[in-house]
């Protein structure tokens, strides 16, 4: 792994996981929707910004005849507090009956998690699964953790592969935690 630390907006950041782990992890993840999905495609449901990069990965190695509804929501603002939560950008096809796949970056406190949960229920999904790269086991207090995810991490503030700090550092390759 790259052993450089980095600086985003002033701020320190030093690698936690490194691009070659998570594309791993991700593989892994593809193989077992690719079996389990294979006579039931499902509904891709990729949380912008941050699951971009996630989803695209995923994308690529899916053989399943999957569809695809991008949502996004707004949780922290210009930098590491928990702000408001705003769905900025709704559905816009009917998952009714459908077997939804939530693509998270990361779960924090699950309070996004759950309020897609019951936002895709109210929609009629017929099962809502969420993968999230990346939990935070230590800060989750929601009702609906990741059916399955990446990597379990600390409490720490974390950017790349997707993630930002007020959208500083989306483009890194790997996972960096905040030092300080
Ligand atoms: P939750 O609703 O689970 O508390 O938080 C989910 C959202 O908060 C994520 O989709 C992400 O936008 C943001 N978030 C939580 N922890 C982090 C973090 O360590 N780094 C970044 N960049 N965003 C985070």
């Amino acid at each position: 792994m790259n052993a450089d630390r980095i600086d985003l907006l002033g701020r320190p950041f030093v690698p936690l996981i490194s691009e070659a782990e998570i594309l791993g992890r991700l593989a892994v993840y593809a193989a077992e929707l690719n079996g389990r999905y294979a006579d039931e495609p499902p509904v891709l449901v990729p949380v912008l910004s941050g699951a971009f990069r996630v989803f695209a990965e995923l994308a690529r190695l899916l053989t399943v005849p999957y569809a695809v509804d991008f949502v996004k929501l707004s949780s922290y603002g210009k930098g590491t507090e928990g702000g408001s939560l705003l769905l900025q950008l709704p559905l816009s096809q009917s998952v009714e009956g459908r077997q939804v796949i939530v693509v998270e970056d990361i779960v924090d406190t699950g309070r996004t998690s759950d309020y897609l949960h019951a936002y895709l229920r109210d929609r009629g999904a017929a099962r809502v699964e969420l993968y999230s790269l990346l939990f935070k086991p230590d800060r989750f207090a929601g009702q609906h953790p990741p059916t399955a995810y990446g990597f379990a991490i600390p409490p720490a503030f974390v950017v790349g592969f997707g993630l930002d700090y007020a959208e500083a550092g989306r483009w890194l390759r790997g996972i960096y935690a905040l030092a300080e």
